[in-house]
């Protein structure tokens, strides 16, 4: 036990030292943490639980699965909420899974982890990297990685989900456990939904969710009150020409040229079209036609994704992507049936709209664990995240979506003040520092829940 302090001790006043924006930004005294018997009770079970937990971690690690086919990690999952005593329902929407807690009277809070991994290939060099080689969707085969940490998110779930059972004489309610398939294709939380997950479980009075966050140190929280995350779409546009011989364009309609045109146009849409309080992005990502020197295409096709943190935004920028591809198309004497062909694709999430006043408790309760100088609040960033639809069903249910840090603090260090690599999530490189990030992880979490059902 002592040891353990110690070490988490040493990391925080490391932390204290390196930190910038935790020095200058937030000057919060730090209040003893640990003399608070719920505090000093939540950090006994985390040192219990960690041992077994980082046997979970490795193993979930080293069997990464791609969206929708994450069939084993989903049996694991429901393994584990069983042997906790949860009820336990599998493949709701694909392989999502469902646990359930009863504990009395009183609140009901959702408490969701994601699932899947990436097509990327690790190259951590740790002895338990992934070795995982799997077909995607389309039969390729390709390298699966936890790139996203979701198998962090998994590992702190079931630690939290342990640290409130072992407590249970310390809460009355019900306690809603989602594990969510294919975030990474912005598709398990829609399925889930779709799959009667508030029809056929306890409507939650409050979802909580978090997310690894690569570029803070472990035992640092970051939030955003309000809009946390942007919403996303993706579109295809195909536009159209009349192909013909290189050397010879004055007898073509260059699709290729008019594609140029409608790339460069985009740009004007968030410069001089949607309200510059109100950010948006729109990224051509992939251009694709023709297939020689001196052969004018067809047609070319152009693939976009679209972020935007209001609906209104949305629908602003929707209209002008298609004014401009035709405008674009017409100005090159094409008729009717040659216009450009746009798709705004079935890939698309809201932004996650944050109820302020959930965020502000959780990371109060937070920071009564971890000390109110590790928690930081940022800007919304223009990365996406399906868990804002569950707060945009009929239930109307108040979401809280967290950051937890996760970088190794003399990485850190080193990237702060020598500008040292920290690589982000979704690169081959990613690590979570396990220890710190899990016990701090779960501690924050744990607390949070408790002070949420507010009945002690
Ligand atoms: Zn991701
Ligand atoms: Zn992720």
């Amino acid at each position: 036990m002592q040891a353990y302090r110690n070490r988490v001790c040493r990391d925080q006043n490391t932390m204290k030292n390196i930190s910038i924006i935790l020095i200058f930004l937030v000057a919060v005294p730090v209040v003893n943490s640990r003399t608070d018997p719920v505090n000093e009770r939540i950090w006994k079970i985390v040192e219990e639980i960690t041992a077994g937990h980082r046997e979970i971690y490795i193993d979930l690690h080293q069997n990464p699965e791609l969206s929708f086919m994450e069939f084993e990690t989903a049996g694991k999952m429901a393994g584990n909420l069983e042997s906790m005593g949860f009820e336990v329902t599998g493949s709701v929407g694909g392989n999502g899974v469902v646990g359930v807690f009863h504990n009395g009277p009183g609140k009901i809070i959702m408490l969701r982890t994601d699932t899947d991994a990436l097509p990327v290939k690790e190259t951590t060099g740790l002895p338990y990297a992934s070795q995982v080689v799997s077909r995607d969707a389309s039969g390729t085969e390709v390298p699966v990685m936890h790139a996203c940490g979701h198998d962090m998110h998994m590992t702190m779930w079931l630690g939290t989900l342990k640290t409130l059972v072992a407590m249970k004489d310390q809460w009355q309610g019900t306690i809603l456990a989602i594990a969510q398939p294919a975030e990474e294709v912005l598709a398990g939380a829609r399925a889930m939904i779709n799959d009667g997950l508030f029809k056929r479980f306890p409507v939650p009075d409050y979802a909580l969710a978090y997310h690894v966050n690569s570029h803070v140190p472990a035992g640092t929280i970051v939030y955003s009150p309000g809009t946390s995350h942007a919403g996303t779409r993706a579109a295809e546009i195909k536009v159209f020409g009349s192909g013909g011989h290189g050397a010879m364009p004055h007898n073509t309609i260059d699709p290729v040229v008019l594609a140029s045109r409608i790339i460069l146009d985009l740009q004007t849409i968030v410069s001089r079209e949607t309200d510059p309080v109100k950010p948006a992005v729109i990224t051509v990502g992939s251009v694709k036609g023709g297939t020689k020197h001196n052969i004018i295409p067809d047609e070319v096709e152009l693939l976009l994704t679209i972020r935007f943190f209001e609906d209104e935004i949305y629908e602003q920028i929707r209209e002008a992507i298609i004014r401009i591809s035709r405008g674009v198309a017409l100005s090159a004497g094409l008729e009717e049936d040659r216009m450009p062909l746009i798709t705004f694709t079935s890939q698309y999430t809201p932004p996650v709209d944050n109820d302020t006043d959930l965020v502000m408790k959780a990371v109060d309760s937070m920071g009564k664990i971890l000390g109110q100088d590790k928690i930081i609040r940022r800007p919304p960033t223009t990365a996406a995240e399906d868990f804002g639809l569950f707060g945009r069903t009929g239930e109307n249910i108040p979401l809280a979506f967290i950051s937890i840090g996760s970088a190794n603090h003399e990485l850190y260090h080193d990237h702060v003040h020598h500008g040292a690599f920290l690589p982000p999530v979704h690169h081959s490189g990613y690590t979570p520092d396990f220890y710190p990030t899990f016990s701090n992880g779960v501690a924050a979490m744990s607390r949070a829940v408790l002070d949420l059902f507010g009945n002690r």
